[in-house]
Formats: C-alpha cells, sequence, structure tokens
C-alpha cells in the first residue's frame, strides 16, 4: 500500500534531452565530414583531370614533334627555296655543311635540317595557337637553343636519369604555360652534327620543350571547382536541414506518444484523476520541495463510508458512478495546486501544499459536507454517500511521505472509529 513509486516508469520530456541536440549535431557532423570528404576527393580529381588533359596534349604535340625530326632526319634534312627572305643556315657552314645547292634552272635551294625546321614551325604556331616548342641543348650549336633556368633543370635531372618534366609557369604579367620536357637521346643521324660535342649513341643530346598557353583551361578549372564548392555547401545545407528536420518531427511525435503515454499511466480510468502512482511520486516531491522551502504541506486521506453497502445496494456499476460523481466534486473544492488523486478502491488523497492545519480541516470539511449533500440519482434510483477524511500536516519531525501518510491513516481510521461522516485531525 505504501510501496515507493517506481520514478523509473516517468520519461523526462523528449524535447528537451540533451543526447537529442548530441544526436543531431553528430549527424550533422557525420554528414559534414562525409560530404566535405567526396567534395574534396572531386577537387583534388578535378585538378588532376586538368593536369592530365595538359599533359596529353603536351604529349601530342611532342609526338608530332618526333614525327617531323624524324621525317626531316630520314631525308638528311630537306632543300626549301631559298626565296627573298629565306636565311641559310649559318650553323650548317660553320659544321662544314654548305647549306645551299643551285638548280640547274638557277633556283637556289637551301637545307633546313630538324633543328631550325622545328624552330620555324614553333615560331608558326606560336603566333596562331600559342603553343611553342623547340628543341634545346646543354651544348647548343645555336646559341638560340640555350636552356632557360627551367629547361636547364631538366636538362641536368636527365642527364641522371630518363623521364620527364613538366609544371605549370605563371609569369609576371603574363598568361600561365604548361611547361613539359623529354629527353632527347643521340642516335647515328645524330653524331653527323654532333660529333664535335663529344656525344656517343644514347648520350642525352638535349630534350624537346614544350610550351603551351593553358588559361583557357585553368580558368575553366576554376569555374569547375566554384561549381563544386557551391554544389557541396547546397548539398551539405540540403542535407543538414533534411536531417534536422526528419529528426525533429520524429522528436515531435515521439513527444507527444511520451505525453500520451504519461497521461495514461497517471491517470485513473474510472474517474480521470490522478492515480495512485501518481500521487505517491508527487507526494515525495512535494514532502521534499516543503521541507527545503519550509512551507507547510497538508494531507487529506478520504474514504467513501460503507461504500460496499452501496455497491451491494445498487449494484457494481451504479457504485462506479457514484464514485464517479463523488470524485468530481472533490475537484470542484480544490485550489490550483492541490493534488488530487484515487489511491484505492473508494479511497482518495489529496495533497495541498502550502496548507496549513486550519486551511486543510477547512478543506476537509468543505470536501466531506459537499459530498454529503450530494445525491446521485439514475433513474428511480437515487443514493447519498458520506466521506470520513484524516487530515494530517507536515512539521520538523515529520518529514517522509510513509510517516505522513500513516498519520492520515491513523486519523482516517479514528473517523471512522468516532461513527464516520467527518474530519480527524492526526
Ligand atoms: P468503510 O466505511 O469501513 O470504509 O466501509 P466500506 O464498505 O466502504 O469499506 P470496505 O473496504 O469494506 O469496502 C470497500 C468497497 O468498495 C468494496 C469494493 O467492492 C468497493 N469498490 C472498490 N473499488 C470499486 C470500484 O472501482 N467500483 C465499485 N463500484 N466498487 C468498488
Ligand atoms: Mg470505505
Ligand atoms: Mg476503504
Amino acid at each position: 500500500m505504501r510501496a515507493p513509486p517506481d520514478n523509473n516508469i516517468w520519461p523526462e520530456p523528449l524535447r528537451s534531452f540533451a543526447h537529442i541536440k548530441l544526436f543531431l549535431t553528430s549527424l550533422c557532423t557525420v554528414l559534414a565530414l562525409f560530404v566535405a570528404a567526396i567534395f574534396v576527393l572531386l577537387y583534388w580529381r578535378n585538378d588532376d583531370l586538368i593536369r592530365l588533359r595538359m599533359h596529353e596534349q603536351a604529349v601530342t604535340y611532342h609526338d608530332l614533334i618526333m614525327h617531323t625530326k624524324n621525317w626531316n632526319f630520314d631525308y638528311g634534312g630537306v632543300y626549301v627555296l631559298k626565296r627573298s627572305k629565306v636565311e641559310s643556315n649559318v650553323y650548317l657552314r660553320r659544321l662544314g655543311i654548305n647549306p645551299d645547292v643551285t638548280a640547274m634552272n638557277g633556283s637556289t635551294f637551301t637545307m633546313r635540317n630538324h633543328a631550325i625546321m622545328i624552330n620555324e614551325i614553333s615560331r608558326m604556331s606560336e603566333m596562331k595557337e600559342g603553343a611553342k616548342f623547340r628543341i634545346t641543348s646543354l651544348h647548343p650549336i645555336d646559341p638560340e637553343n640555350a636552356p632557360d633556368p627551367f629547361e636547364k633543370q631538366a636538362l641536368e635531372k636527365f642527364e641522371r636519369r630518363m623521364g620527364e618534366f613538366s609544371r605549370i609557369e605563371y609569369p609576371l604579367g603574363k598568361p600561365p604555360i604548361f611547361r613539359y620536357l623529354t629527353p632527347l637521346m643521340a642516335d647515328k643521324s645524330c653524331l653527323e652534327c654532333h660529333k664535335t660535342q663529344g656525344y656517343k649513341v644514347g648520350s642525352i643530346v638535349g630534350a624537346v620543350s614544350i610550351a603551351l598557353p593553358v588559361e583557357g583551361i585553368l580558368r575553366e578549372a576554376q569555374i569547375s571547382k566554384v561549381l563544386l564548392i557551391i554544389a557541396a555547401v547546397m548539398t551539405l545545407g540540403m542535407l543538414i536541414g533534411i536531417s534536422y528536420f526528419l529528426t525533429w518531427r520524429l522528436v515531435k511525435k515521439l513527444d507527444s506518444v511520451q505525453r500520451r503515454y504519461t497521461t495514461l499511466i497517471s491517470t485513473d480510468e474510472l474517474t480521470r484523476l490522478r492515480n495512485r502512482r501518481y500521487v505517491m511520486r508527487r507526494l515525495e516531491e512535494e514532502c521534499e520541495r516543503a521541507d527545503r522551502m519550509e512551507n507547510p504541506l497538508s494531507l487529506l486521506l478520504i474514504d467513501v463510508d460503507h461504500f460496499k453497502l452501496v455497491n451491494d445496494t445498487f449494484g457494481h456499476p451504479f457504485g462506479d458512478q457514484v464514485l464517479r460523481r463523488a470524485s468530481a466534486r472533490m475537484k470542484e473544492g480544490l485550489r490550483r495546486y492541490d493534488i488530487l488523486g484515487r489511491i484505492g478502491g473508494e479511497e482518495f488523497l489529496i495533497i495541498s501544499p502550502g496548507a496549513t492545519v486550519e486551511d486543510a480541516m477547512a478543506l476537509a470539511e468543505r470536501i466531506r459536507s459537499q459530498i454529503a449533500a450530494m445525491k446521485v440519482i439514475e433513474g428511480d434510483r437515487e443514493c447519498s454517500i458520506t466521506v470520513s477524511i484524516g487530515v494530517t500536516s507536515m512539521n520538523a519531525l515529520e518529514m517522509t511521505p510513509d510517516l505522513l501518510m500513516r498519520k492520515a491513516d491513523v486519523a482516517l481510521y479514528q473517523a471512522k472509529e468516532q461513527g464516520r461522516d467527518r474530519v480527524i485531525y492526526g
């Protein structure tokens, strides 16, 4: 009868749950990290693809140059008609090769070896597409083919090991360029001109150096990156928004289910008053609060007199109706902060925080007289009931809910003993 209430069944309000906030924060962090990881990957991949595109373009140029060079080699150089503005290759003459020949019809032809041919094609390409290429060497015959610092660095590396060399350069005030160098190895045909420089077959004679304008590609890459960042921010915002919205909806639903559950487990089905479980829990809380605040607290233990007789005379359903009516009547006389509950078959408890002995006695007397004046009529059946009330108040010595209940019980017993339909303070 006086068992301590089971607090575990009383859930806290869901919306204030710290762990829901923690769950949402964790979820959003995981989503943010996940989306960020995907987009950082795409960002890097974008850079890789752009570099790959530049590299492929440079390789295409390189292959074309090599084919052109080999074509020239295979013919041992080609002769072109020496029109006005067409200069002879002075470096060939220095090597003891006369670059000019005169045809029988009197026209003069001059030799274009691979190096000068590539330089001339490069000049044309530079004017049209901005792409430059040339053959450069650490020991050039033509000083124009001397390497710039980047080419020199690449050539020195080529002397140590084979491979290719590339990088994007951002010259001050000029558009960015992609530079690509591959080593050029000496074969027998090279040695015809380069044997004085001490080269052997297989040694590195120089490099094919290619410079491509990449302003357009880099601009495209920049746009892709900006779009990627916008997409990442939007995706993240959307995911976080959706998760937040769905979680919040779920929490609200759970909250309302929980409210229903709390109401259900704290309500008496017959009278719709608070049930024993709820009232006993509140008694503990109110005792603790009254003790802490040093406020008065009173209890009213109410029992319907001879209720068994009501049941026996009018039947159980009528008895139920009497209990419902009596409950409603008790409720009417209460203050807002009084707690009324049905704690047994025809037994009720009122916890009255702040009520002194006098207040509690007045309240009990009011309830007793109102119930006594009440008539329950159903068809041709009419019934009146009375109640006995045991009143007790909290003082410094009696602080526990158990003691209070016991005192109220004793007072109620005395009321019954003294003839019922009365209020006794104990
Ligand atoms: P007393 O004045 O000494 O309290 O006498 P009493 O008859 O009221 O006390 P008793 O404990 O002998 O009987 C209580 C009765 O209340 C017995 C039980 O059938 C009845 N009762 C308990 N719960 C309900 C209920 O929910 N509905 C109805 N109709 N009767 C109930
Ligand atoms: Mg009774
Ligand atoms: Mg009883």
